[in-house]
């Protein structure tokens, strides 16, 4: 409140100087060359007057010495008209001043309009502010009551672990009493760490659902505001708010909008954040055992947090949420996907060829494909659509639109053939999928691999395998065309293999020369020779030299195992032109020289 005041007083302040300055600027015009009316009388008496000219109650004189000057009647002077007419003064009426003090009346007034103004648009501020601080439970946080919740554990697909571990808390909500004898101690706040997307709110609620209580949710940006105090007295009303409708769970999502260690923000917000994050420390220390609370906060970076926030009684129970792997994304699709499924889906395959998803994204895909499945008016979602949504949140939408040359598509037909056919030939590697030439996002190309099962663990030879597949394009354009000829399109392909070539040698130890080392790869470590981690400028040499060899080396390799099969190169490109894409059967085909017709 302190600063509101602060900038309310400066505010005034600069109003009351320009107040003032206009006022008096406006006065001196006003009063310009103007005179007591006790002088004008006496002029007047001693017969010095030639001329006035009379507009309500200002008086323009003119002297009978062609003088001139203003003076304005005090109060209503009936005799004035006489004794004017006595002493045979000119006496003209003007209108025209009228307006004059019209407008200076409404000068002189604007300023005290807008001080008023100006006034009511503080006290309005600091109103809703207040306003804001009462009715913050009904506006920010998000009440459910037990009724209100339908999501159970079943909903949420894999997390096993998880669902073992916080299955406690969900105990304790169904028997407090049991807890409380036992005297066994129940977590006041759990951290889920685990980047966006993982299911983390979902599972909160989950937590909520399964025990049958109520369950507030709340972002930690929502209480970072531009007043300092206002973030503390939320997280007061909050609890207030919790503990009278308790057992409850309080869920805060984004914990490290207010929870970054405290004294390192750049931004003028520190104090206000510092204020909140004390605030939930307080609130949360100020429990008595077994309050029927709990917190649940989720954050993407632990890394950030405040210390103190993680200490026993505070946050001191972690669990993490990583992206799912090939058979809980199986499980999250099969969860999302229900009853919108025709049989003959291959759920699995799908997981297989989304690496990398995170619960939201799969869920996002299956809505797309729903939708995709309504344009076409079919009843159910086939592999088809999942296929295409799939393809579509992966690689951009297909730029059918985009005309390409027949000479441009029979390049890209023989790049992406290179692809295929190197990572079909190289043993030890994910198997092929797809290829395909049409368009989207920023290739011209695709070709598609599946892993079977997730990789955890790299070796020597996938590494080498992979490094060639990705030249398979660029090798397959320079037999095909010479070296003069190749194309730009592989600089996606070429910093891929760099930076595993490069990974190779650095970190993971397969360069005999440099042998099993860390080689930091930091760039502040490597600039500032002096700190820790310096590393000789003939060590970086030997660096550079080791990762063109490993690439030079599988680029012959892949060279030579190309040219052994030319035929099929040209076979897949031909197969290519003719239907853009290509699945795993028609090159299995293609690669046993089989005529796929
Ligand atoms: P977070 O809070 O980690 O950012 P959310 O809980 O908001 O993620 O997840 C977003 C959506 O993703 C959920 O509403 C749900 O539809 C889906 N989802 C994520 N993980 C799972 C899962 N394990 N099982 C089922 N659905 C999931
Ligand atoms: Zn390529």
């Amino acid at each position: 409140m302190n600063k509101i005041i602060k900038k309310i007083i400066l505010y005034l302040l600069m109003f009351f100087s320009v107040f003032f300055f206009l006022q008096n600027s406006i006065y001196k015009t006003y009063n310009n060359n103007s005179i007591e009316y006790s002088k004008f009388i006496s002029d007047l008496t001693k017969n010095k007057i030639k001329e006035v000219k009379i507009s309500d109650k200002k008086i323009n004189v003119i002297k009978k010495n062609d003088d001139t000057y203003n003076t304005y009647i005090p109060i209503n002077d009936p005799k004035l008209l006489d004794t004017l007419l006595i002493k045979n003064v000119k006496i003209i009426g003007n209108e025209s001043n009228t307006h004059n003090v019209l407008l200076t009346i409404f000068i002189s007034w604007v300023p005290v309009l807008l001080l008023i103004g100006i006034w009511l648009f503080f006290v309005k501020q600091i109103q809703n502010s207040g306003k804001n601080l009462i009715s913050f439970i009904k506006n920010k946080a998000k009440l459910l009551k037990p009724n209100q919740i339908k999501i159970t554990f079943k909903d949420v697909a894999g997390y096993e672990e998880v669902k073992e571990e916080l299955r406690e808390i969900v105990d304790y909500f169904k028997n407090p009493e049991d807890f409380k004898k036992i005297g066994s101690k129940i977590p006041k706040g759990v951290l889920m760490i685990g980047p966006p997307g993982t299911g983390k709110t979902l599972f909160a609620k989950a937590i909520a659902g399964e025990s049958k209580v109520s369950f507030f949710s709340v972002s930690g940006s929502d209480f970072v505001e531009m007043f300092v105090g206002v973030g503390a007295s939320r997280v007061r009303n909050m609890f207030i708010q919790a503990k009278k409708i308790t057992p409850c769970i309080i869920f805060i999502d984004e914990l490290d909008a207010v929870g970054r260690q405290r004294g390192y923000g750049v931004n003028g917000n520190n104090d206000e954040r510092e204020q909140t994050l004390n605030q939930i420390l307080v609130e949360m220390d100020g429990f008595e055992e077994n309050p029927g609370i709990i917190i649940i906060a989720a954050t993407n970076r632990p890394d950030i947090l405040d210390k103190a926030l993680l200490r026993p009684g505070r946050f001191d129970r972690k669990v993490y949420f990583g992206l799912p792997n090939i058979k809980e994304r199986e499980e999250i699709l099969k969860v999302h996907i229900k009853n919108i499924i025709s049989k003959d889906i291959n759920l699995s395959l799908i997981a297989r060829g989304t690496p990398g998803f995170s619960g939201a994204d799969l869920s996002n895909l299956i809505n797309e494909a729903s939708l995709l499945a309504v344009r076409i008016n079919k009843k159910k979602v086939t592999m088809f659509e999942l296929e295409k949504a799939r393809d579509k949140i992966i690689l951009g939408v297909e730029k059918k639109s985009l005309i390409l040359s027949n000479k441009q598509k029979e390049l890209i037909a023989f790049h992406e053939s290179g692809h295929t056919i190197i990572g079909s030939l190289m043993s030890n590697h994910d198997p092929i999928y797809k290829v395909s030439i049409i368009p989207r996002g920023y290739a011209l190309g695709i070709t598609y691999f599946l892993p079977k099962t997730d990789i955890l663990n790299e070796n020597l030879k996938r590494l080498e395998n992979k490094i060639s597949t990705l030249y398979g394009g660029r090798i397959a354009e320079e037999i095909i065309y010479g070296k003069h000829n190749i194309s730009t399109g592989s600089y996606n392909d070429i910093k891929n293999a760099t930076l595993i070539a490069r990974d190779m040698v650095i970190k993971w130890g397969f360069s005999n020369k440099l042998g099993p080392i860390l080689y930091n790869n930091n760039k502040i470590f490597i600039e500032n020779k002096n700190k820790i981690n310096y590393i000789s400028d003939a060590t970086l040499y030997m660096i550079d030299q080791e990762i063109k060899m490993i690439i030079e080396s599988n680029y012959i390799k892949t060279k030579n195992l190309l040219i052994k099969n030319i035929d099929i190169l040209y076979s897949m490109k031909e197969s290519l032109i003719k239907y853009e894409t290509l699945n795993y059967k028609q090159i299995k085909k293609i690669m046993c020289r089989k005529n796929i017709c």
